[in-house]
């Protein structure tokens, strides 16, 4: 009988980047993931006739990281593009300077493309919830009841915590250690903000952390911004994230110095956006239970995310 091999669930970065590993090296993998799309929180959504990045603004590449080809080859077929080295930074009251850092690359298409892209030719389901991963009294795992080689749980530890048995097998888990956010696209008829803008850090608001120009990111100069609110915020609409847009619109106007109202909001509510106290360990395997994505391998982002699941598809090849 053909070996069952590894399921992966999730198709975010770190699952795919772990059932690439997985299948470069001929082995068996499929990836499974409840959403309609992969992408997981670089995901975004068409909006007003375009893509609109709701989760992650931008990638970035640390120096000497391995995630560095993978990228410079997005770039080099027209998939990302350097965006910007230099973003505003304002408080609740308006702007205050700006701030230079690493080049932030973004994507005419919206960041769920580039994963798509790592996931050419895998086994991947779409809309399928896995509802349990067990082990037996050996160790093996299975996913819904069917036995599996391995199965990697690629997601943040709330959702991973879900799947797994409270005092069963598997990886122990920080379900409490992370933060929600909304992410509250604005749109208007035309650009009311500075050119030059990008992107601004907001720092000391209880309503926002961060406002990116996704016209200006994805180079169509769209009049429509991204704002992403704190966790405080966010933590009080869960119930009713809608709820919140008046008080971040508010807040954007003043940021920014903005008279008219935006024409149209689109709200996005993520209950797991980011681990408070990320791991420095690169992923957990106990047994053939393995878990990965960005609250590992800190600290949290993208590239830590590709790299944490890349660190255990090559940890399941060396220990099969
Ligand atoms: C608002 C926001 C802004 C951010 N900004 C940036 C940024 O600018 N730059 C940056 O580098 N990073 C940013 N990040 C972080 C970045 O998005 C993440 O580090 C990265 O996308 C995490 O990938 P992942 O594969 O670990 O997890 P995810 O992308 O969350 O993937 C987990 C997947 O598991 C699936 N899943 C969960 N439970 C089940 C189940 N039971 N059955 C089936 N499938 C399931 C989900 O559908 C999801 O697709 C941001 C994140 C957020 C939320």
């Amino acid at each position: 009988m053909d070996s069952p091999g590894t399921t992966v669930i999730g198709s975010g970065i770190s699952g795919i980047a772990c059932a690439r590993a997985l299948a470069d090296a001929g082995l068996t993998v499929r990836v499974l993931d409840r959403g309609r799309q992969p992408g997981g929180r670089m995901g975004g959504r068409t909006l007003h006739g375009r893509p609109v990045d709701l989760g992650a603004s931008y990638l970035t590449v640390p120096d000497g990281s391995p995630f560095a080809p993978v990228v410079a080859g997005w770039v080099e077929r027209g998939l990302a593009h350097p965006w910007t080295d230099t973003f505003a930074v304002g408080g609740p009251d308006g702007l205050t300077r700006t701030t230079t850092g690493p080049v932030r690359y973004g994507t005419a298409g919206g960041l769920r493309g580039l994963v798509a892209d790592l996931a050419t030719g895998l086994d991947l389901v779409q809309e399928r919830t896995v509802h349990e991963v067990t082990a037996d009294g050996a160790g093996r795992p299975s996913v819904d009841g069917e036995r599996v080689d391995a199965v990697v749980l690629a997601m943040p530890d709330p959702q991973a915590r879900r799947l797994l048995p409270p005092a069963g097998a598997g990886p122990a888990l920080d379900p409490d250690g992370w933060q929600p956010s909304l992410a509250i696209a604005l749109g208007w008829s035309q650009r009311r903000w500075p050119g030059d803008l990008h992107g601004v850090f907001v720092h000391d608001s209880p309503v926002l952390d961060w406002v990116a120009d996704d016209g200006d990111r994805r180079g169509d100069g769209a009049p429509v911004l991204v704002a992403h609110t704190t966790p405080g915020l966010a933590a009080r609409h869960l119930d009713e994230p809608e709820r919140a847009t008046a008080e971040v619109v508010v807040a954007v106007r003043t940021l920014l110095g903005i008279e008219a109202e935006p024409e149209w909001t689109h709200v996005h509510r993520w209950s797991s956006a980011r681990p408070a106290h990320p791991r420095e360990q690169p992923f957990a395997l106990a047994g053939r239970i393995g878990v990965c994505g960005d609250g590992w391998a800190a600290p949290a982002r993208v590239e830590s995310a590709w790299r944490s699941g890349t660190a255990l598809g090559e940890e399941l090849i060396r220990t099969r």
